[in-house]
């Protein structure tokens, strides 16, 4: 929902760009470097989404025949068209997110098919940070890089919103994103460039992802003029997010006084809200008609961001206690 900022503009016009699906894109080539920094990662590949970048990690380390792990309701399984089935031959095996986002480690280490013919190899465990907005501890994340190095599976990192993840736990983003072997990475999301993901992780991998983005029709020319928004992003919107986090606690509190509403906020900036009589419908084209947008599937999802200032939510909370009267 947001728009580009001034400066992502001004740097997108004045962008110097070349071809990059010949590497030459030297604005392409410093936001790459830039995300492999970020991430302490080797290498870093600029994809227009951040469907693609899963697909890419995912085909990347499976072949026709092989499995990923990953939640019942992760995005790259849920909400990417079955991409993995359809183009990488690769069968998903989702398993029911627990209650703070993780998928139980105990539960993901029986799933690990046999070497059996009978079975699809699994290669791979897919997990998402933040997963509908809840942010996955350290620990956690620790554990299930030493479960994936004693198995030898893969681990992918669904990172598009990992920088929330990052600014709520007060590290790096490398912190976050250590113990896996690749991270998606939103550029247009929270953190509000116009377009685009990074897919960052070991050369060898990356490798491989960028012959696959060519296949898959995701080589850009002079894609420059989009990176240079990405810098901007890398670079000026991460600490920002605070804001978003902070905004999103206030809208929820704003709202919890509301005997209708079941409002669910985490930590960072998205809150959840179960209507009772199964009114989110009724609700959400309310506020639509009074130019406040919310999304969800079931419960309605609320989500701040750089285009949603302190003053707007007063305003939110006030159309939404006008819709009960
Ligand atoms: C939005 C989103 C994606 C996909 O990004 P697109 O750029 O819309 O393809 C992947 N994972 C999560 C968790 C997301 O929220």
């Amino acid at each position: 929902m947001t728009q580009p900022t001034a400066a992502m503009r001004s740097a997108m016009a004045g962008a110097a760009v070349g071809d990059d699906v010949y590497g030459e894109d030297p604005t392409v080539n410093r936001l790459e470097a830039l995300g492999g920094e970020l991430t302490g990662k080797e290498a870093a590949l600029f994809v227009p989404s951040g469907t693609m970048a899963n697909l890419l990690a995912i085909m990347s380390v499976c072949s026709r025949g092989d499995e990923y792990i990953c939640g019942q309701e992760a995005h790259c399984y849920r909400l990417e068209g079955g991409g993995a089935a359809v183009l990488g031959s690769v069968q998903p095996q989702p398993l029911t997110f627990q209650a703070d986002g993780t998928l139980d480690l105990g539960q993901v280490a029986e799933f690990i098919k046999p070497d059996d013919p009978h079975c699809a190899r699994t290669r791979l465990l897919c997990l998402e940070n933040t997963q509908g907005g809840k942010v996955l501890p350290l620990s956690y994340l620790a554990q299930a890089g030493e479960l994936c190095r004693e198995r030898g599976l893969s681990l992918h990192l669904d990172g598009a919103r990992v920088a929330n993840a990052a600014v709520v736990l007060g590290v790096p983003l490398e912190e976050v994103t250590r113990q896996v072997d690749s991270v998606s990475l939103c550029l247009s999301k929270g953190l509000g460039a116009p377009a685009g993901s990074l897919l960052c992780g070991r050369s060898e991998v990356v490798a491989i992802a960028r012959r696959w983005r060519k296949v898959l029709g995701g080589g850009m020319r002079q894609a420059g003029v989009l990176a240079a928004a990405g810098i901007v992003a890398l670079t000026r919107e991460m600490s920002r997010l605070a804001m978003d986090h902070e905004n999103a606690r206030i809208l929820a509190e704003g709202v919890a006084g509301v005997d209708e509403l079941e409002v669910t906020w985490s930590s960072t900036n998205m809150l959840f809200i179960r209507v009772s009589g199964g009114r989110e419908g009724e609700l959400t084209a309310w506020l639509k008609a009074r130019g406040i947008l919310v999304g969800g599937r079931g419960s309605l999802r609320l989500v701040t961001h750089r285009d949603v200032a302190r003053e707007d939510l007063e305003r939110v909370v006030r159309e939404v206690k006008g819709f009960f009267r």
